[in-house]
């Protein structure tokens, strides 16, 4: 068990295979000439296995492969078919541009569930949004996982004159598909030109879908994120991450792990642990482990709070979502 300081137990790991990625998403990765990690110091295979059964040793039962893009790696498919094999729910965030390459590996993988990215149904805004022509790609192979049986949720990040106004087409979507659309409150990160008045909040995104649908809420498990609502009679389901306005930090479980070996006990932590180099000593790591649980802030990396309005991203230290592997 990794208990922190307030009681909470970490059995949830998040792996960033890498920090590149063929999209170029404005919110996540800040220049277009940003440079990506050299491949030596990532995380090798043999040591993202071994690391990931120290974490299994510990008591976790969750892993989600991240990052970047995770299926940009060239070993991808290795990691996937070697981390199954551990006792933990395997799954991955992907953008879906690969997603047809690996449809057969996940099924090998016994993957069940998987996050897949995409803010707008308009091709010219994917455009616009992700620097890169791939709308109908992701599109597509969101419907190809979907009839392969997978439990699709796709990540949608709210933002305020970018995609707000169509909250309403992604609702629209859930009537005949059984896609989970899950609207993400827009965080801020290093370079990624937050401001508040860009946040597109929870209460928003329930008033849009209300003024046209019945909405209905969703038992929440224990650790969710996201806040969940259906619209009778709908395939789908929707869902909102209200990390900025009203977050769920005491249920959280989660640790990261960036592709360069550093662990962060929160998404928000200005701490890192580097991990890899003591692992390439051959010291032990679990002490580092616990170490960082053991300092984890109580909510939001204990760099801000839900007061949205005075968050100033400047003065938040951290590094860049693309970096740390959402
Ligand atoms: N490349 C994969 C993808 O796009 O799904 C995985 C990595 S990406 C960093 C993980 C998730 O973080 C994506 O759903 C992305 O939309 C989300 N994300 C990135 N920057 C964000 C931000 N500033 N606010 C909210 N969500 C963000
Ligand atoms: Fe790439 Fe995902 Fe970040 Fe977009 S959100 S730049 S797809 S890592």
């Amino acid at each position: 068990m990794m208990l922190d300081s307030f009681g909470r137990d970490h059995n949830y790991l998040r792996i960033s295979l890498t920090d590149n990625c063929n999209l170029r998403c404005f919110y996540c990765m800040p220049e277009e000439d940003y440079e990506f990690t050299p491949a030596s110091r990532l995380m090798q295979f043999d040591e993202i296995e071994a690391i990931a059964k120290i974490f299994v040793a510990e008591g976790v039962n969750k892993i989600r492969l991240t990052g970047g893009e995770p299926l940009v790696r060239k070993d991808a498919d290795k990691i996937i078919l070697s981390l199954s094999k551990l006792p933990v729910t395997l799954t991955l965030t992907t953008n879906g541009t690969r997603l047809h390459e690996y449809v057969e590996v996940l099924k090998q993988a016994n993957i069940k569930s998987l996050n897949i990215s995409l803010d707008t149904l308009q091709a010219d805004k994917f455009l616009l949004l992700t620097r890169r022509d791939q709308f109908r790609q992701v599109y597509d192979n969101i419907h190809r996982l979907i009839s392969n049986g997978f439990h699709v949720k796709v990540n949608v990040v709210a933002m305020k004159g970018m995609n707000d106004t169509e909250i309403n087409d992604f609702i629209e979507w859930t009537k005949d598909t059984p896609v989970h659309v899950r609207f993400i409150e827009f965080m801020p990160f290093s370079g990624n030109k937050w401001t508040s008045n860009k946040v597109f909040t929870w209460q928003q995104i329930l008033a849009v879908v209300k003024s046209k649908y019945p909405v209905v809420r969703l038992t929440d498990e224990k650790h969710d994120t996201a806040k969940k609502y259906t619209v009778p009679g709908h395939a789908g389901t929707f869902a909102v991450i209200s990390t900025m306005t009203s977050p769920f930090c005491s249920g959280c479980n989660r640790m990261r792990l960036t592709a360069d070996g550093k662990m962060k006990n929160c998404l928000f932590s200005k701490e890192e642990t580097d991990l890899l180099t003591t692992f390439r000593n051959g010291d032990d790591i679990v002490p580092l482990i616990q170490q960082s649980i053991g300092s984890k802030a109580k909510e939001l990396g204990g760099q801000f709070t839900a007061d949205f309005e005075q968050v100033h991203a400047e003065e938040i230290h951290n590094r860049s979502m693309i970096t740390i592997g959402g």
